[in-house]
Order: structure tokens, then sequence, then C-alpha cells
């Protein structure tokens, strides 16, 4: 009897122990279901369905190239995946382990639907390690990233990146499938995502160009990764967030090229951990972790002030030209350097007192790497509201930090009003009578922004 094999976000045929073991097995029914409803007001935003359409073209191309194909099916993931096994006669499915929350109910679920004997069997392959499998002393899982990495770097190097199979056997007949362009995942009008085609090639190709790219730059990435103007980090994130890469493969292409590549081996393991916390918090994107900040003051987004303070940081209009490179970067691209993330985020947080969640949300929509793990660790970690250290206090100077990082260049690439305006004046033009007409003023001053953050920290502190 044919094997069912699931995709989810591991869109690929290489080093993928769900395709090796089901290839393995017998004949095989690939599936991918674009399930909205599972994941309630967590389905997919507009720049990862961008992304998927492209991914899951790439997949299927793959799959045709060793004579199989990809069955498409929108709806409840696992009462289709029961169905298909039902109509097929197939005794087993094979999928990839994920830990966002609705998927463990997902597999919980369809375990329950499945007919007697019929298996779900899932494997690792997706991280480093799956959670749970480092702990302290005391056989806790890690709550703080540190230790984390410390016992994760033990454990390393993963085994080998497994090859595509030689032969994926097909079976007699193919269920239905959806056609991919019915699923309308690209935008219509307006075409939000054009400058995204000239950014991003999705798939198992396109990954493994991209970390071709990156191994000579992987030497310079201690000093380069804070420098938005320099384009030394790999940009793998939505290909590791979509699986078409395993970390493992990346950590054997980079590991063993001299001091700073540990820098960026440490990043992959930010990868890990965020998903270690999840898995122990599943809560974690939807509320405060420290429960003293569920009772924050944040500014009241029913006030029309504060919409409006909203838009403008969402649509890189905030007067703080670091902030303003940073969200038109984002909106242009689905991607943002790292350290600007950083520096995004807090001026939501801290400048604006705004909600981190408000943040995380714009982001789930407009990143094409949006991942729920990541994300809402990283907008925890920003905010101070998370497992690790209370950072609130900790407030980022957007204009300091711009100079210290040398991002005149990133300004005037993602700020056009900006384009004339030389360093060192790029980083703060108001205040240095270099402004342009067409470029707005501070929306807060940064000292007025500062007190206010500290005002509203005294209140739940
Ligand atoms: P590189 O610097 O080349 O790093 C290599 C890989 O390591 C990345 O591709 C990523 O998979 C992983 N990584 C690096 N930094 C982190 C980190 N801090 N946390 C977790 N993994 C990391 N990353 C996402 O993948 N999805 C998100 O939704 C996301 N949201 C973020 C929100 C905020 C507020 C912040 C501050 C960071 C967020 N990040 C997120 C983490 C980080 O910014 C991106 O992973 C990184 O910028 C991606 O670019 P890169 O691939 O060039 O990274």
């Amino acid at each position: 009897s044919p094997i069912i094999l699931w995709f989810r976000r591991d869109l690929r045929l290489s080093d993928q122990a769900a395709v090796a073991a089901a290839a393995a097995e017998g004949p095989v029914i690939p599936v991918y279901i674009l399930d909205d409803e599972t994941p309630k007001h967590r389905k997919m935003g507009g720049a990862s369905r961008w992304w998927l359409h492209h991914s899951l073209k790439s997949l299927d191309q793959h799959l045709r190239d060793k004579g199989s194909r990809l069955i498409l099916r929108q709806g409840n993931a696992a009462t289709i995946l029961a169905d298909i096994a039902h109509k097929a006669g197939a005794q087993q499915i094979h999928a990839l382990h994920h830990y966002e929350p609705w998927w463990l109910n997902a597999e919980k679920h369809l375990r329950e639907s499945l007919a007697d004997g019929v298996e779900l069997i899932l494997h690792d392959g997706n991280y480093l390690l799956p959670p749970g499998a480092v702990t302290t002393g005391g056989g806790d899982p890690y709550k703080i990233y540190t230790p984390f990495w410390k016992s994760v770097r033990e454990r390393m190097p993963p085994a080998e990146p497994t090859p595509v199979p030689q032969k994926i056997d097909t079976p007699d007949q193919w269920p239905v499938s959806d056609s991919l362009d019915d699923w309308n995942l690209l935008p219509t009008k307006p075409d939000w995502a054009t400058g995204f085609t000239k950014a991003w090639t999705p798939g198992e190709e396109g990954a493994r160009a991209n970390v071709d790219a990156f191994i000579d730059k992987a030497t310079r990435y201690d000093e380069g990764r804070n420098l938005p103007s320099a384009e030394l980090v790999s940009r793998l994130s939505p290909h590791l967030h979509f699986g078409e890469v395993s970390p493992a493969y990346v950590w054997h292409r980079v590991t063993g090229r001299g001091r700073q590549v540990e820098t960026y081996l440490k990043e992959i393991v930010w990868r890990d951990y965020a998903q270690n916390v999840i898995w122990q918090f599943p809560q974690y994107g939807g509320e405060s972790y420290r429960e003293k900040f569920r009772d924050f003051p944040w500014r009241d987004m029913n006030d029309a002030k504060v919409a409006k303070d909203f838009e403008a940081w969402c649509h890189g209009k905030t007067g703080y030209p670091i902030v303003d490179a940073g969200m038109r970067e984002l909106w242009a691209t689905g991607w943002m350097h790292n350290r600007v993330r950083m520096i995004a985020a807090s001026f939501l947080i801290k400048h604006l007192l705004i909600d981190w969640r408000k943040g995380e949300q714009w982001f789930w929509d407009t990143l094409v790497d949006a991942d729920f793990a990541s994300n809402s660790v990283n907008w925890q970690w920003v905010s101070g509201t998370g497992v690790d250290s209370n950072m609130f206090v900790r407030i980022m100077a957007p204009l300091t930090q711009s100079e210290k990082f040398n991002a005149g260049d990133y300004i005037r690439k993602w700020v056009p009003e900006l384009s004339d305006v030389s360093d060192p004046y790029i980083h703060d033009p108001e205040e240095h009578g270099a402004k342009p007409a067409s470029y707005r003023s501070k929306i807060i001053g940064h000292k007025d922004a500062r007190a206010r953050a500290l005002d509203a920290y005294a209140v739940v502190k």
C-alpha cells in the first residue's frame, strides 16, 4: 500500500528524514495541505503566502524530475490526511516534527481520526536537536540561551546530511489535487511583492545558492553581522523557516572556517532555542511571559493619535532614519536586517509605548521568514517581557545605534528622501539642520520618549 508523505515547513527532498523513510518503504503520495483553519489567527501572513506559492512550485518540479508529484489540498489538515490515507489504503503517514502548538494539536487529532493500524510517524531534522534533547543538570529544559548554546555545542556536529533519495515510487492511482494557482497565494492588485521577486529565489535550489553565496562571507560574520550596510549576513532565514534547507546542511557547509564562523553557528542555535521556548510555553506568542507585564500601561490603540503613530511605524514614517529604512526594507522585500529589527522593535515598544504584540503581528504579516517561535521569542526579548533577562529599561537610542553601526548607505538605499544626505548627518538630519522638507520630523523626541517609557515601567515595577 502507498505511504503518505506530509509536507509542512520542510519543503525539501535532501536531508529530509520523512522523505527518505517514505521513499524506502514503497510508493509515495507527497501531500501539502493549505490549512488556514488549524492555526486560527496564526494562519500564514501575506508575505509568507507569497513565499509558499513559489516554494511549492519548486518542490513540485523537483518531485516531477523524480517521476513523482505534489498533491495539493486545502482545509483541515488532520481531516484531509485521514481521508486521503483511508481512500488510498495507506498504512503510514510520514512527516517531520514541528512544535507550533497548533501542529501538536493537529497531530493528536489526526492520530485519533486514523483507522486502527494506520500510523503517523514523525521524524527529526528541521532543527539541530529536538526541544528537550539537552537539559540542565536538574533534568529540566533550558530557559536561558547561553547555557542552552553550550549544551547544544557539546552535542555538535549534527549527523552528516543525507542526499535526495535515488528513487521515489509512484502509486497506481493519484488522489485528486487542487491547482496551486487557484489558491491565490500571490497578491493581485496592488502587487506589493514586485521587490520580493528581485530579492529572493524560494525553493531548495535557491536555498543552496544562498548557502554557496554566504560561504566566503562567513569568515567575516562576527565583524560584519551588525552592519546593515555591509550585507555580510546569510539571508537564509526564509529558506530555513520553510525548511528548504536543513540546519545540519548549513552547519556542515560553514563550519571549520575559523573563529568568526562560531558566531554564525551561535545564531543558528538561536533558532533551535526559540523552538525550545515555545515548546515549553505554547502561549509565548500571545502574552507576556513575565506576569507583571500583562498589566503594563501600553498606549491605547483605540486612541486615534496612537493608531496614527502605529501606522507611521509600519510604513517607515517616524522621522528616525534607521527605523524608517528598516520598516521600508521590510515592506519592499519581506525581510529586515537583524540589528535593524532590534532597533525598530525597541522603538515601537519603548519610544511609542505600543504593546509588543502589535509589532509582532505586523512582522507576522510582512516577513517572509515569519516564524511563530523566532518572532515571539525575539519580540519578548527586546521588550524584556520574556523568559530571559528583563531588558525593558535598556532603551536603545536609535540615532546612536545608526551611527555606531555605520548605517548611512543602508538608509540612503531605503529612504530616498535622504539619498543626498551625507554621513554623519544622515543618522539625525533634523538635529544637524540637514533634513530635507520631504522627510518628516521626528514623531517624538528621544528624551521625551525615554522618560515616558520609564514612567510607564515604574507602574509595573
Ligand atoms: P543570519 O545572521 O545570517 O543568521 C543565520 C540564521 O540564524 C538565520 O537565518 C536564522 O535562522 C537564525 N537566527 C539568527 N538570529 C536569530 C535570532 N535572533 N533568533 C532566532 N533565529 C536566529 N527570525 C526569523 O527567522 N523569523 C522571525 O519571525 C524573526 N522575527 C524577529 C523579530 C525581531 C523583533 C527580531 C529582533 C529578530 C527576529 N528574527 C526572526 C531573528 C533574526 O532577525 C533573523 O533570523 C535574521 O535577521 C535573518 O537574517 P539572516 O538569515 O541573514 O541571519
